[in-house]
């Protein structure tokens, strides 16, 4: 294990156990590379249709992003391209817990936008008229309607983009709870057990090699969240991928000053199940420069155009720790996912202050409420903020579903659905054409919606 698998929090909810597999199978119909919310799911519904699947994860069952969101499950405020799909992920969270008989905290308690200026409120009423196509809850809410949600800290807002079907779940528990289910029908779920890299016989996907020996299998999806692009680099294929880092902190259980998940320029905060919250800043993003921020500098354009204001460039160490990766390795010796068992990046010290002060701001109420832990994780985005998944055409057999963009937890149970679907070839009905890779290389306008 590498420094970046040391703690750096004060205390974890997280399972960090790491066992490696005695062994691996010697073939599979389908193998999954990664063990987030998105592998899991589609590992779950492949198992229900009796397919024969294995999923690979480097470190733990939602080690990196699955495990370190902060528990939104939203439909409002989506790019259309993916609202379909989570439409349907929010009828299987509904379902979620009475079929897998398990406890994933998930909550329909709603979820805000809220204005301080006209013009905000103005752009959120734009985006009511796709929550009516969609025949989404979605309304604006203000004065009274606005106190009831969240009490007298209303009085900061205009108003506010309200759905009251949205909700959220527990991190630490849904993607590690959605393992086992599939377990329970079959997937085998192997941790501590990374793929280096692929094997192809006449042109085809023959099997994974992992860094405990051979798979055999003629289909490979690679659900690598923040190590996706680099994955696919050394297959030859580009994916345009960068990191931004998100600070996240949870308090001790508290009063409760609000029903659902509040998100607005100072904090994004939601109740967890515990009794306390999970809050962030509202308006910091910061993106450590590597090599492929230059690399991928032109298709992200429109998306640093959009959040030049909140953004927040520095670089140091990640720039050398990417420069002195290798972008190509032996299949038989050390490749860098075994060397980085779990991205855990360290939170930073000013914005986590920045949080605790806008909180208290925001929400006087939990001023004084103690901080129980910090954390920080590396959300991984497209230059259009919305998911690639897609047969890689030039490559038969191998398939993307990466690029959740900083909102994969709540789309995940419905990817895993429309993945589960474009794998077997079987009818979903959620269309995924406009998510394909190709569409930042065959010249379509890369048009960002929204990055919350
Ligand atoms: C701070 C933060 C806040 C967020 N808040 C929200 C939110 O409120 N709501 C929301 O919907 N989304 C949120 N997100 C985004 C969401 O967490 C992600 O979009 C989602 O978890 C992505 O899931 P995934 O399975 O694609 O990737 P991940 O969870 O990153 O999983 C990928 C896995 O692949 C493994 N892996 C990589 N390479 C290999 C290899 N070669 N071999 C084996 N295993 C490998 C990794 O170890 C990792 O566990 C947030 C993210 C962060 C970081």
């Amino acid at each position: 294990m590498t420094n970046e698998d040391t703690a750096n929090t004060v205390s974890s909810t997280w399972d960090r156990s790491l066992s490696p597999p005695a062994g691996v199978p010697a073939s599979a119909d389908v193998v999954i590379i990664g063990g987030g919310i998105v592998g899991v799911s589609t590992a779950w519904f492949l198992a229900k249709q009796g397919v024969n699947v294995v999923l690979c994860e480097k470190g733990h069952i939602a080690g990196e992003q699955s495990g370190r969101n902060w528990g939104w499950v939203r439909q409002q405020g989506r790019d259309v391209r993916e609202l379909p799909m989570m439409i349907e992920s929010m009828d299987i969270w509904r379902e979620l817990e009475a079929e897998i008989g398990e406890d994933v905290g998930f909550t329909q308690g709603g979820c805000l936008f809220v204005a301080r200026k006209q013009k905000e409120l103005d752009e959120f009423a734009e985006w009511l008229k796709i929550a009516e196509q969609h025949g989404l809850d979605t309304r604006i809410i203000t004065g009274r309607e606005l106190e009831e949600q969240v009490g007298p800290a209303a009085s900061q807002w205009l108003g506010a983009m309200y759905t009251a079907s949205d909700g959220r779940a527990e991190p630490h528990k849904a993607a590690p709870a959605i393992a086992r289910a599939a377990a329970a029908k079959g997937a085998q779920i192997l941790t501590a057990c990374a793929v280096r890299g692929l094997e192809t016989e006449a042109g085809r996907v023959s099997a994974v090699v992992t860094e405990h020996g051979r798979i055999r299998t003629s289909t490979v999806l690679c659900a690598a969240g923040a190590w996706s692009s680099l994955f696919c680099r050394s297959l030859g294929i580009s994916v345009p991928q960068l990191k931004v880092q998100g600070n996240v902190l949870r308090t001790a259980p508290a009063k409760a000053v609000l029903n659902g998940n509040v998100f607005d320029c100072k904090v994004g905060i939601r109740r967890r199940q515990d009794g306390g919250y999970t809050v962030a800043h509202g308006a910091i993003l910061m993106h450590p420069i590597t090599p492929s921020t230059f690399r991928y500098a032109f298709k992200f354009l429109p998306a640093l155009r959009q959040e030049i204001k909140v953004l927040r460039l520095s670089i140091g160490r990640e720039f050398l720790t990417e420069f002195r990766m290798p972008s190509r390795w032996a299949l038989d010796s050390v490749s860098p996912f075994e060397k980085t068992r779990v991205l855990n990046p360290r939170p930073s010290p000013s914005v986590i202050a920045k949080i605790r002060v806008n909180l208290a701001e925001t929400f006087p109420d939990l001023a004084d409420t103690p901080i129980a832990e910090t954390w920080a994780g590396m959300v991984e985005t497209s230059p259009d903020v919305v998911p690639m998944i897609c047969p890689i055409e030039r490559y038969p057999g191998f398939y993307l579903a990466t690029g959740f963009s900083g909102h994969g937890f709540g789309l995940g149970p419905g990817a895993g659905k429309a993945i589960a679907g474009m794998l077997t070839g079987t009818e979903t009905g959620i269309d995924l054409r406009q998510l394909r890779l190709e569409r930042f290389f065959d010249g379509s306008p890369i048009r960002p919606l929204s990055t919350v």
